[in-house]
């Protein structure tokens, strides 16, 4: 039944009961008042018997007259009528009506006797005479039986009253009990259909709150409360369903973003967007890592247009007002310079966004660092112009060297026949040598072509090396000290020998030229392997074991911009006369021809290294108990966090990948000054591991110096593309610091890392 009906029903109920009890009280009161009226009555009743009694004892002294006689007898009638009331029936008011009637009758014998006859003499001065004596006794004992009558009546009339009082209050008392009793029930019961589910009710909430997802309203009866749980419990239900979704919903959008966060880290690829009214650019955490910006890095547009190089900074900024302007989208592939200093290639998009009444509010797009690509793609094309520019110079040269032979040949036997003209056969003689000098020129410039006729054998470079030694001292004078490093366990490596000894002579000639006031040259040797990503990331190399031949100097350096063009045939810059442009094309033509690899480090002010890695030999490759590639060797990675600093993206990419590969955490740094920040800030780094050359004003050397100020024991290793006495001998690095070179496998690095930190 529902609450509201059973509410009223016991409402009601307590209404009818309430006036019940009135009517009970009332109707007892009532009666109460009757026995009250009717001992009242009684009580007149006797007064008026008691006065007839004491009339009855006058009747008889004096002789009344006949008018007192019949009030006194009306009177008597009277009372006797009133006792035999129909209402009275009592024994003892009969009894004193009979009592009433018999004194009457007495009386009446007493006063027919007083009026019939005169007085008797010797009667008392009352008149009575002597026989009615006996009567008078008899109306007097009436008297007495009529007042016992009456005292017994109003006994049991007081009793009638007692009993009804009693009664009164019993009945009020039942009634008022019963009442309590029925409110109890009543009460009992609402507690119960509303006390209870209420406090059910607010448990489960308890529950909720506390954690307990299960919990639900206990549903019983079909009353309001049932209809107020099952409605909280579908409330519950429908929440419950819906986090469901929003959490199922979170989760696939969570892995989404990872996903696309995956995405945007291998590709290196992130959004911007601008607000047209702040003119903020706001970036993707990626997009500020690509600009060395810290993340969530947002500057104005200014600013975001001065991270172009100046050249390109016109170009974004066209870019940027035409499409704020007139919603026109743009792509472009531009430089950046990024925080550190170094360029990076980047291809920007940005499309306008259109609020509801079509003006324009936002331009945003995507960004990424397209860098190795077209650092690829720019290696490719200087690899593809040297290969047009060998093709070329390759024909051209073929034909001369034939025009230069017969030039050549005629010369040389007009010398024969002049023997006898001394005059005209100097000329020819001047005519043969020119000859022979532009001979040596097109053998350079078919040597850059690698057209030149290569006889490859298995050569120990050391001893090869160690045969040259005079030879170099002597072509190189007295202020050049030459200095070998040649490595123990060399693999043989297979080279034309006579091609590879004009190549060290002119890259030894090259080191004297830029060493005027004298200095050191060093030739070092050693065991190398190309690993396949460093191939990769470069034109034209074949990953696989070297025999490495450096040769380092300590002289003005290289420009930048001048490393680009070394291998160009005629690009020299040195003046007229002195220098052909032909030394390094040679090297650079029968090093590519030999299928080796050749790579230059240089830095102005400090000094050179060419690199140049000969194939090895197979022929002894079995035998030799000095691989390095040796599998019996296994690779020890480590969980220790290791610091990065590095200025060339992609080959900071290597060192991070590899170090991840081993299992090490890794900080990464483009710079000295960043990586010093890193140390400064207290974060938890077991090793250092820094390339020496650096831009930025605090190259690698610098960097050990402040950063073993802060931490006398952090292992700190090197790597270069010098070698380390290179390093060394352009006083980049100590003696006796770690130096790993570049390019180094995964192997050694592991090796030395394990070395250093245990
Ligand atoms: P050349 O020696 O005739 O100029 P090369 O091809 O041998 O031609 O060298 C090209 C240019 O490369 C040189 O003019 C010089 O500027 C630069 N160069 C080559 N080797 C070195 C070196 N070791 N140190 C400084 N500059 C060098
Ligand atoms: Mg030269």
């Amino acid at each position: 039944m529902s609450l509201v009906r059973l509410s009223s029903i016991s409402i009601i109920a307590c209404v009818l009961a309430l006036l019940a009890l009135c009517l009970i009280g009332i109707w007892s009161l009532d009666r109460l008042y009757d026995r009250r009226d009717a001992m009242d009555d009684l009580i007149v009743l006797k007064g008026r018997a008691d006065a007839l009694s004491v009339a009855s004892d006058n009747l008889l002294l004096f002789r009344p007259d006949p008018a007192i006689w019949r009030a006194f007898v009306d009177e008597a009638q009277a009372v006797r009528d009133k006792l035999l009331e129909p209402d009275d029936r009592q024994a003892d008011a009969r009894r004193a009506a009979r009592q009433i009637e018999q004194l009457l009758e007495s009386l009446e014998s007493i006063h027919r006797q007083q009026s019939t006859s005169p007085p008797e003499p010797g009667v008392g001065p009352l008149g009575v005479p002597r026989r009615a004596r006996i009567t008078m006794n008899q109306v007097a004992g009436h008297g007495i039986a009529i007042d016992s009558a009456f005292e017994q009546l109003l006994a049991q009339r007081q009793q009638d009253i007692n009993r009804e009082t009693t009664r009164f209050v019993m009945t009020l008392a039942l009634a008022s009990a019963a009442f309590g009793l029925f409110c109890i029930f009543a009460f009992s019961w609402m507690y119960r259909r509303l006390a209870g589910p209420t406090r059910a009710l607010s448990l489960t909430i308890q529950q909720l709150r506390q954690g307990d997802r299960s919990a639900r309203a206990a549903v019983s009866g079909r009353d309001e409360f049932a209809e107020l749980s099952r409605t909280f419990n579908q409330l519950l239900e429908e929440q419950q369903q819906s986090e469901r979704t929003i959490q199922q919903q979170e989760t696939e959008l969570a892995g989404q973003s990872r996903m696309l966060t995956i995405a945007g880290r291998v590709a290196r690829f992130g959004g911007w967007s601008l607000d047209l009214h702040t003119r903020v650019v706001h970036w993707s955490d990626m997009v500020a890592e690509i600009h060395g910006t810290d993340p969530g890095y947002s500057p104005p547009v200014e600013q975001a247009i001065s991270f172009y190089a100046p050249e390109h900074q016109p170009i974004i900024s066209d870019a940027f007002n035409d499409c704020a302007t007139h919603g026109t989208p743009f792509d472009k592939e531009l430089q950046i310079i990024r925080v550190g200093g170094e360029p990076c290639w980047i291809r920007t998009t940005g499309v306008a966004v259109r609020n509801e009444h079509g003006q324009l509010v936002r331009v945003e797009g995507a960004f990424q660092d397209i860098n190795e690509r077209r650092t690829l793609e720019l290696r490719l094309e200087a690899a593809q112009r040297m290969e047009a520019i060998g093709q070329l110079t390759g024909g051209i040269s073929h034909d001369f060297n034939n025009i230069l032979t017969v030039i050549l040949g005629n010369a040389d036997l007009l010398t024969e026949e002049l023997a006898n003209a001394p005059a005209q056969r100097a000329s020819a003689e001047r005519i043969a040598q020119s000859a022979q000098r532009g001979a040596e020129l097109t053998h350079q410039l078919l040597a850059f072509a690698r057209r030149q006729p290569l006889d490859p054998a298995p050569v120990d470079i050391n001893a090869f090396i160690d045969d040259m030694r005079d030879l170099l001292q002597r072509t190189l004078g007295g202020p050049v000290r030459v200095e070998l490093a040649l490595a123990p366990a060399l693999w043989p490596a297979l080279v034309d020998g006579s091609q590879l000894e004009s190549a060290v002579l002119n890259l030894a000639i090259n080191a004297r030229d830029a060493m005027p006031d004298g200095g050191t040259l060093l030739i070092e040797t050693g065991n190398a392997v190309l690993e396949p990503d460093y191939a990769a990331a470069h034109v034209d190399v074949t990953a696989g074991e070297y025999v490495r031949l450096s040769v380092s100097d300590n002289g003005s350096g290289i420009p930048a911009e001048d490393l680009e063009r070394l291998f160009e045939p005629f690009f020299t810059t040195k003046q007229e006369g002195k220098g052909t442009g032909l030394g390094l094309p040679m090297v650079y033509g029968f090093i590519k021809q030999s299928r080796g690899h050749i790579k230059v480090y240089s830095e102005p002010d400090a000094g050179t290294t060419i690199n140049l890695y000969l194939r090895r030999a197979q022929a002894d490759s079995a035998s030799d108990p000095a691989t390095p590639a040796d599998p019996a060797s296994p690779i020890r990675g480590g969980h220790e966090r290791i610091l990065v600093v590095e200025d060339d993206p992609m080959v900071r990419d290597f060192a991070v990948r590899r170090l991840e590969r081993l299992g090490y955490a890794v900080v990464t740094a483009d710079s000295g000054q960043q990586a010093l920040d890193v140390l400064i800030a207290g974060k938890a780094v077991d090793l250092l591991f820094t390339d020496v050359i650096m831009p930025g004003g605090l190259d690698g050397a610098q960097l050990a110096d402040r950063a073993r100020r802060l931490r006398p024991d952090l292992p700190i290793l090197f790597t270069s593309g010098y070698t380390e006495n290179a390093a060394i001998l352009h006083g980049r690095l100590d003696p006796g610091r770690q130096l790993l070179q570049k390019p180094y496998r995964t192997a050694d690095l592991a090796g030395k890392l394990r070395q250093m930190l245990s």
